[in-house]
């Protein structure tokens, strides 16, 4: 007999893309359904995200008129993928098109295509990609619950609250799907409200334990708890226990929030894991205060290793330029990013946050100087490699090839480059002075090891068993992408579609 603080059908933890789309699909067919956030603010890194969606062959693809399709989807994964957990592929692409059409049923949820170009030159790649998007949503039409989205990175990180003017990207996302929760009337939303472990009897998951101000409360999930509550990013010592590269400070999760709390429940529960050492990786902007900026795209500058050589084509799609300096870095550690002052002395790049020059140029993450010889010196990098390495960069920029790396010749390499004039516009000479030069670490987007889940969401044990009542979605969940991130919105995209597997389970 267990002593309940409450009764759902369902428990959801976590407030990410994932969760609530999961939570939405549970109420909209009749189960009364929970959800637990830890932070005073939903959305978790969900919120802070461009909010492109890998959910192909959909409605909003049609409307587009894209030459979209599951099969070409699959055909992609399958390219770069090959047949390991082809069962959870071919859920994935199968199952977005229903995803999207209930999601765009509420009156609170509308999607469009943007152009952001699939990550990969493989079979049944679109150079246009094919990632959806909400619309930006207009606060005021989802009253209160807009003040309980989490604010956009940069302004959460500074503390500056929710910034003005329409929500957009994964604000967006999260507004519309809370909004259109709330509007089941069979959802009750809960902030400050943490998991700390889960409830088993007879093998069964049947509930969870949570603390909310100090008070643990015992919540009864009739069928299921579905936990999409991100991944290790946030805990350092999960990271090292794992060999996950990276730190906790350089990961772009909301600080604090994404510790594994999930994970280490479902490990509790007898749930087996997978790739805890992977994560969506991306270069960082190193920041005056530790942590890192999430390094987009580039549109100009070179990046250099400690022996000021380039190592990698820096316009790649940023988890392969991860993966790349780390491959490289293992016995190497520091990059530097080297620009001109073509764009007034900003980085030649998107970088989130954005952190003015002077800034860095005062906590050093940044050196500048008049020539090239007086910025190796103040970089510690040895003088006569970087002016090579610059020489023979502005020499491929003149004829507009890069013999090194490629760099401009995969149609994403030219995404972040308007038309400059240039032979090749993903290769701008660095010839304007004074120079610069900006750390680079290694980051990420969230880790994507954690529970091991089947096509439905189910966290299995070592014996491939299910362990019933227990789901698990998003960065909670090891992706199905294992070590590769195929386009814009893969992260977002399994954990919607799994969470509304997981939910579509337990109806
Ligand atoms: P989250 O969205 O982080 O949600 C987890 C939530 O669980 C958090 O709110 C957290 O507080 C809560 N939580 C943690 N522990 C507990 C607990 N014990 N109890 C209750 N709640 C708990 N991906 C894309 O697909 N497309 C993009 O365009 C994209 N752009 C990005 C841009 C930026 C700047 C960043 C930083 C990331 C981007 N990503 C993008 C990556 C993507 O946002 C994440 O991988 C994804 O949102 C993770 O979803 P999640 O549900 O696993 O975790």
């Amino acid at each position: 007999m267990q002593d309940w603080t409450d009764e759902y059908d369902v428990v959801v933890v976590g407030s990410g893309g994932g969760a609530l789309t999961g939570a939405y699909t549970a109420a909209t067919q009749g189960l009364r359904t929970v959800v637990l956030e830890k932070t005073d603010l939903f959305g978790g890194t969900s919120s802070y995200s461009g909010a492109s969606i890998w959910l192909p062959g959909t409605q909003v693809q049609e409307r587009a008129g894209l030459p979209d399709s599951t099969e070409l989807a699959r055909t992609y994964l399958r390219s770069l993928l090959g047949d390991v957990d082809a069962d959870r592929q071919d859920a994935y692409v199968e199952t977005a098109p229903e995803v999207v059409a209930l999601l765009e049923q509420d009156p609170n949820i509308e999607f469009e295509f943007r152009a952001f170009p699939d990550y990969y030159r493989a079979e049944g790649r679109l150079d246009t990609g094919r990632s959806i998007n909400p619309l930006d949503l207009d606060p005021a039409d989802i009253g209160e619950l807009a003040e309980k989205v989490r604010p956009e990175l940069d302004q959460d990180r500074t503390g500056q609250g929710h910034a003005p003017g329409p929500m957009i990207g994964g604000r967006a996302l999260i507004g519309r799907l809370l909004a259109a929760l709330a509007g089941t009337g069979n959802a009750d939303l809960r902030t400050g409200t943490a998991l700390t472990s889960l409830v088993v009897e007879d093998g069964r998951v049947v509930g969870v334990e949570a603390v909310r101000d100090g008070e643990t409360l015992r919540i009864k999930a009739d069928r299921g708890v579905l936990m999409a509550a991100g991944g290790i990013e946030g805990n350092a010592q999960a990271r090292t226990d794992n060999g996950t590269p990276g730190k906790a400070e350089w990961s772009m999760g909301p600080i604090g929030a994404n510790t594994g709390d999930a994970i280490a429940a479902g490990v509790a529960a007898g749930g087996a894991t997978a790739l805890l050492d992977q994560a969506w990786f991306c270069p960082g902007v190193e920041q005056p205060d530790g942590t890192a900026a999430f390094l987009v795209g580039i549109r100009g500058g070179i990046v250099v290793d400690a022996n000021g050589e380039r190592y990698l084509n820096e316009s790649l799609p940023y988890d392969q330029f991860g993966r790349a300096m780390h491959a490289h870095n293992a016995t190497n550690p520091t990059s530097w990013m080297i620009f001109d002052s073509r764009e007034g002395g900003g980085l030649p790049g998107i970088s989130i946050p954005n952190t003015a020059p002077a800034k860095h140029l005062e906590a050093g993450t940044w050196v500048q100087a008049d020539t090239l010889e007086e910025l190796a010196l103040k970089a510690g990098l040895p003088t006569d490699a970087l002016r090579a390495s610059v020489e023979q960069f502005n020499d491929y920029a003149k004829h507009g090839v890069d013999d090194a790396f490629r760099r401009g010749e995969d149609p994403y390499d030219n995404f972040f480059c308007p038309p400059n004039g240039n032979p090749n516009n993903a290769l701008t000479a660095i010839e304007t002075g004074p120079f610069h030069a900006a750390r680079i670490v290694l980051s990420d987007l969230g880790c994507k090891g954690g529970l091991v889940t089947d096509v439905d969401g189910r966290v299995l044990r070592e014996d491939g068993t299910a362990i019933d009542g227990l789901y698990a979605a998003g960065n909670t969940s090891a992706s199905l992408s294992q070590k590769v991130y195929p386009g814009p919105g893969v992260p977002l995209g399994t954990a919607m579609v799994f969470s509304y597997r997981a939910a579509r389970h337990m109806v």
